[in-house]
């Protein structure tokens, strides 16, 4: 059941044309190649089924999501979606990726064994090969004796080859072509069997990445694809609480647990009823780790996060904002059009990616589109 706005203390705004947008963008630069979505983790902390409907009107036919649950919830929204499982196939649980239609994405020798026994010829699945990231998916030998025997790969009903970049998100690391020729190199093994590499950050490495299919996913939300340049994608999350409270606080004084920051002059203090437990990383706090102080919008002005964020509040240093918008009730923006979710992941020494699927379970989730 959805949490009405004005008894959750903050809104996360997820905007629908926003993220259709970001899809059409990419979908234009992997074209003639297709384009997929990465949906796992709840749609990156957006909603898996909202995103996924969304994306199907706009002409998205094929879905990645992490584990087999997930693909369910997914399945059930759209009942004509491919939809693949990236995690594999989890030992003993073929039945259920067969009664829900959806293709697992089989990382090893064991995982395509136990596909084809249930499948039998007649469920698809894709087979993962590793380029270099070590982490799922078969070995170039493996590959090779997959390869070797047809019956077994009739068995699996293969239908798509994949692998994963380490570094997509560098375009100068040299990893990137060296994972893209290794893979060329295993598409040779497996003529005519579709194939995809690119993530988001790999659709921007140009054409020798896209392949058949492109797999992108934190572009599609917002965050930004390419580590260190502008971000092309359009913002898709904002955040909204009001303000609890206005406090006067004398030269001298704390504010917040420990008192680790400590007004220089007579100061103003908002308080706002997002913290740590809604996913506004306690590393934002004062003076916050990369690029700080983090800071807030409030009526087009920054302001400063000062103290340490807690579980349920930040403190916000007002002094310095207009009094008819830094007063009680007023709505303030922590995400939005002038705050990113890699803003936040600067001041929090992490990545979008860790912003967007902290994003907390306590808001009140508004969908525009
Ligand atoms: C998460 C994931 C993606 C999407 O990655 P982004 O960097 O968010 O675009 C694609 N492929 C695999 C195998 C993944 O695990």
């Amino acid at each position: 059941m959805s949490v009405p706005p004005e008894l959750a203390g903050a809104t996360l705004t997820i905007d629908l044309a926003a993220l259709v947008e970001n899809w059409r963008t990419i979908s234009r630069q992997v074209s003639p190649a297709e384009c997929g979505a990465t949906i796992k983790a709840d749609g990156y902390g957006c909603g898996a089924c909202e995103v996924a409907r969304a994306l199907w009107e706009a002409g998205c036919r094929t879905f990645f999501v992490a584990l087999p649950m997930e693909g369910k919830q997914v399945r059930d929204a759209l009942p004509q979606a491919i939809i693949y499982v990236l995690d594999g196939l989890l030992a003993g649980q073929a039945d259920f990726y067969i009664a829900h239609d959806l293709r697992p994405s089989l990382v090893s020798p064991e995982d395509l064994g136990e596909w084809a026994d249930a499948a039998d010829g007649n469920h698809k699945a894709a087979v993962h090969v590793d380029t270099g990231i070590n982490r799922l998916g078969f070995d170039r030998a493996q590959a090779e004796t997959l390869a070797g025997d047809k019956e077994l790969m009739r068995r699996a009903g293969l239908c798509l080859l994949m692998s994963h970049l380490a570094s997509g998100d560098d375009e100068t690391n040299p990893s990137n072509a060296d994972q893209r020729d290794r893979f060329n190199a295993l598409r040779n093994l497996f003529p005519g069997l579709p194939a995809s590499l690119a993530n988001a950050p790999g659709t921007f490495l140009g054409p020798a990445f896209a392949h058949d299919l492109a797999r992108p996913g934190v572009a599609l939300y917002g965050g930004n694809p390419l580590t260190g340049k502008p971000n092309p994608m359009q913002p898709v999350v904002s955040l909204t609480a009001p303000i609890l409270q206005v406090r006067d606080v004398a030269a001298g004084d704390g504010v917040g647990y420990g008192a680790t920051w400590r007004a220089e002059r007579p100061s103003r203090i908002a308080i706002v009823g997002v913290g740590y437990a809604d996913g506004l990383l306690r590393a934002m706090s004062w003076p916050a780790l990369q690029d700080g102080p983090a800071k807030v919008s409030i009526a087009g002005q920054p302001a400063p996060i000062v103290g340490r964020v807690s579980m349920d509040m930040i403190t916000i240093d007002v002094t310095g904002t207009d009094r008819d918008h830094a007063c009680r009730g007023t709505s303030v923006e922590l995400l939005g059009p002038t705050i990113s979710v890699d803003d936040w992941a600067r001041w929090s020494g992490t990545l979008s990616y860790e912003i967007l699927t902290s994003l907390g379970r306590r808001y009140a989730k508004v969908y525009s589109s």
